[in-house]
């Protein structure tokens, strides 16, 4: 999941200050499990809006806005988009240049991507994969080095671990021990233990056309 915050509320009343007319977008997926786009927070932004003496046209919470099919459908023809003088979309960057492929009007970004998460419960995020683009987690017990060790150490630990904790941070764990302890778990006999890691190129394709595969 894609994990947004808010940007603070005069940022997007300044960056919204030429526009009178507001029509607010939100997303169902990820924004709205990270409480950042979803039904209510769209809601919420659309009262400070007024506050702040816009007018809002309307809004609309899209399944899946990172979807340029979706935007065609459920957003692009609405009569109360096309009154406003500028969309806020409460939603990723994807999102945003989604509805930007679709509709030719000025439109702003509300929201800060930070990470791909994972949830440990509302509001309690990790980012647990940084998306290197080749993923060695069958060699690591399915813990992500580069992720979560602050060095992104990819040949076990730096050295500077102390009865299990990290150097950066005594309060976190040092993910090389918890790899480590985690093969032993899982007997894991092959692995990374005997496996020299070479360095990671970090290229992968920022475009993918499965059709053509076919
Ligand atoms: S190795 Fe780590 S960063 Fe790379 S894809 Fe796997 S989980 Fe993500
Ligand atoms: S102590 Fe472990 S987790 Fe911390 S930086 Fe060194 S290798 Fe990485």
């Amino acid at each position: 999941m894609i994990i947004t915050v808010q940007k603070p509320l005069e940022e997007i009343i300044e960056s919204l200050k030429q526009y009178k007319k507001i029509f607010v977008v939100g997303c169902a997926a990820c924004a709205t499990k990270c409480q950042t786009g979803g039904e209510e927070a769209v809601k919420k932004m659309a009262d400070d809006l007024k506050k702040n003496k816009k007018e809002v046209t309307g809004y609309k919470v899209l399944d899946t806005p990172c979807d340029v099919r979706i935007v065609k459908k459920d957003l692009s023809r609405l009569p109360e988009v096309k009154a406003a003088d500028a969309l806020l979309i409460m939603a990723c960057g994807g999102g945003v240049q989604a509805v930007e492929r679709v509709i030719d009007m000025p439109l702003y970004p509300s929201l800060n991507p930070v990470f791909l998460g994972t949830i440990e419960r509302i509001g309690i995020y990790n980012e647990f994969c940084k998306i290197c683009g080749d993923c060695i987690l069958a060699e690591t017990g399915g813990i992500c080095p580069i992720s979560r060790c602050p060095k992104g150490m990819l040949n076990g630990p730096c050295g500077g671990a102390v009865e299990g904790k990290c150097e950066v941070d005594r309060d976190n764990d040092c993910v090389w021990v918890l790899i480590f302890e985690k093969n032993k778990k899982k007997n894991v006999k092959e692995g990374i233990l005997k496996k020299y890691m070479a360095p990671k190129t970090y290229s992968k394709p920022v475009k993918l056309n499965n059709k053509e595969k076919k």
